[in-house]
């Protein structure tokens, strides 16, 4: 083995790197995003033994699984939206494994999204954090702290109201400056998707999904445990199913951290 993998090994063995799960747990409880009509909706999630232990496979359980592709914490590969629908391996099956693997950035604005829940964030909230922790580099995972994550139950985490649901997201700027200027590999948000929920009355609607994707970009929504990480120096596997012609999926999102 190398020295590079070996002392990875062993840094995990050792306590001195160690792994943050920064997933949800997948299961019916969890919250499904709703579209107002006429769009079709995804459906939550089911799971349907086979067998367990019982008459149908007396030594064994397993499960049918039932859910969207869009569902709890997950993958959004550019063919998922209109504007990457035409590029290069943009599904799920097709992206280079290379890109699922990158540092993160980590920009916290847990305080301003606790008084604001449609906050956004801006190209000036980046060059800020840049201005602490170095620029962006490419290939960049740039997660979004809000705290999101710690709501409980679907109606907090939602959050919707009569004139649609409230969470924060990217303004149409920011997603075009990490997207465009500092070339990341894609964002990974707390909420249940990876606009804002006003976003639908952006410009371009679903601004951050609308420049992201067509830029190549990837993103990963309903992420949690972005308050263990720091801001700098984590490196997260986010790696999808490998769904044939897929435009998303549920997966396990994994971030490295130092201890030392
Ligand atoms: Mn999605």
């Amino acid at each position: 083995m190398s020295d590079l993998l070996s002392d990875l090994v062993s840094a995990l063995r050792d306590g001195s790197l160690r792994i943050v799960d920064l997933t949800q747990p997948l299961g019916p409880d969890t919250p499904v995003i709703g579209l107002p009509p006429p769009y079709a909706n995804s459906p939550g999630v089911s799971i349907e033994n086979i067998s367990r232990f019982d008459d149908d496979g007396p030594a064994w359980y397993w499960n049918v699984l039932s859910f969207g592709e869009h569902t709890g914490t997950h993958f959004d590969a550019p063919g998922h939206w209109i504007t990457g629908r035409d590029l290069p391996r943009n599904t799920c099956d097709t992206i280079a494994p290379e890109r699922f693997v990158g540092p993160a950035c980590v920009i916290d604005v847990s305080t301003e999204v606790a008084a604001n829940p449609d906050f956004l964030l801006t190209p000036d909230h980046i060059e800020q954090w840049e201005k602490e922790h170095g620029r962006i580099p490419a290939g960049a995972w740039v997660l979004l702290r809000t705290d999101w994550s710690h709501r409980e139950g679907a109606d907090a985490f939602l959050n919707v109201s009569d004139d649609g649901p409230h969470s924060p997201g990217f303004s149409p700027q920011a997603s075009s400056l990490l997207a465009l200027d500092r070339n990341i590999t894609g964002v990974g948000v707390e909420t249940v998707g990876t606009d804002a929920g006003q976003a639908g009355g952006f410009d371009p609607p679903f601004s951050n999904h609308s420049i992201m994707h067509g830029a190549g970009k990837l993103g990963l929504a309903s992420l949690c445990n972005l308050d263990q990480l720091p801001a700098n120096g984590a490196v997260v596997i986010a790696a999808p199913l490998k769904i044939v012609d897929g435009s998303g999926s549920p997966l396990r999102v994994l971030a490295i951290i130092s201890t030392a």
